[in-house]
């Protein structure tokens, strides 16, 4: 019998953590051979898609990648928790989409990790889904504006978008853009419920505007290992989509909801909580999907 079948689940709990820090301390994440355009979207509300995104391009920046954070939705949470000035007026998304700047000249590196830098949104943002209505091309513009900043800047490994709860123009301009969708997932009941439409909505896009789109990922978040319930809902995703299901769900962790009001990700404002691991297992296992040969 192992000493461990003695550990209390609090003990085998903080054995597991230490276990994981170390492997993540050693850990390499590969670099894509091209640059990874991916968007999280979920059109239901509260479900992780900023957490997820904010603290995912956290853990790769921290592991040494490049990575861009573009902010797509006009709450601007992924750009409060990135800690970079977003007022009303600060030169964002906004003025790519409406006036073409091209994302180079809004970029703001985050304070607190070196190799993440952060196109951010404000409420101007909230106008543009009207103001589209009026303009050419309108699926396109930021397809457009990431293909002018990758010419521009050939070191970028990761570009991931933060995508407002609704299957509106901005969301579609970020499934235009992107070649890969991570789907947030929330442990709770009804979890599945609305995501068929939110499959067929990606369909109707890749048959139409972007060929190159598909979910490549789907993360359970707000897990609780004590629950049934959550154990099931895991459970289901992996029946269902067992090659998109991220193999470590999110557990559910004060420290993540804590972070963005210290202008912080949890990466760098705990980074050996329970939610910065996770986080941090996760950045390595899309690492390891998209990693190609090293650089
Ligand atoms: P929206 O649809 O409004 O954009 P969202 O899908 O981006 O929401 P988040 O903002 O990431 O969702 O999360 C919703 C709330 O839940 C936030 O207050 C966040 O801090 C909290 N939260 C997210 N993930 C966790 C977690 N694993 N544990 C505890 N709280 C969490
Ligand atoms: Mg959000």
């Amino acid at each position: 019998m192992s000493a461990n079948t003695h550990e209390t689940p609090l003990a085998s709990s903080i054995s597991r953590n230490l276990a994981d820090l170390k492997m993540l301390e050693k850990a390499t994440f590969p670099r894509p051979d091209s640059p990874v355009i991916m968007t999280f979207a979920n059109q239901k509300g509260g479900v992780g898609k900023t957490t997820s995104a904010v603290n995912v391009a956290a853990g790769l920046a921290a592991a040494g990648l490049n990575v861009i954070l573009i902010d797509i939705d006009p709450q601007g949470n992924a750009s409060t928790a990135m800690g970079v000035e977003h007022h009303a007026g600060t030169p964002s998304t906004y003025e790519v989409l409406m006036d073409g700047l091209p994302i180079s000249e809004v970029l703001q590196t985050c304070p607190d990790i070196e190799g993440l830098r952060v196109c951010p949104a404000t409420l101007d943002l909230s106008g543009a889904e009207v103001e589209l209505v009026d303009v050419n091309n309108r699926e396109y513009l930021l397809e457009r504006a990431i293909e002018q900043l990758l010419t521009e800047d050939k070191n970028i490994d990761y570009i991931i978008i933060d995508c407002p709860p609704s299957l509106g123009m901005l969301t579609l301009n970020a499934f235009v853009a992107a070649r890969e969708v991570t789907i947030p997932i929330q442990a709770e009941y009804y979890a599945l419920e609305g995501l068929s439409s939110l499959l067929r909505a990606i369909e109707r896009i890749r048959n139409s505007l972007n060929p190159n789109l598909k979910v490549s990922g789907i993360l359970v978040t707000m897990f609780d290992s004590r629950t049934n319930l959550s154990r099931e809902v895991m459970g289901e995703v992996n029946t269902h989509f067992p090659k998109q299901l991220l193999k470590t769900p999110i557990p559910r962790s004060v420290r993540l909801s804590e972070a963005p009001s210290y202008s912080q990700t949890v990466i760098t404002y705990d980074p050996r909580s329970i939610g910065a691991i996770a986080y941090r297992k996760v950045a390595l296992e899309i690492s390891q999907r998209f990693g190609g040969s090293s650089k």
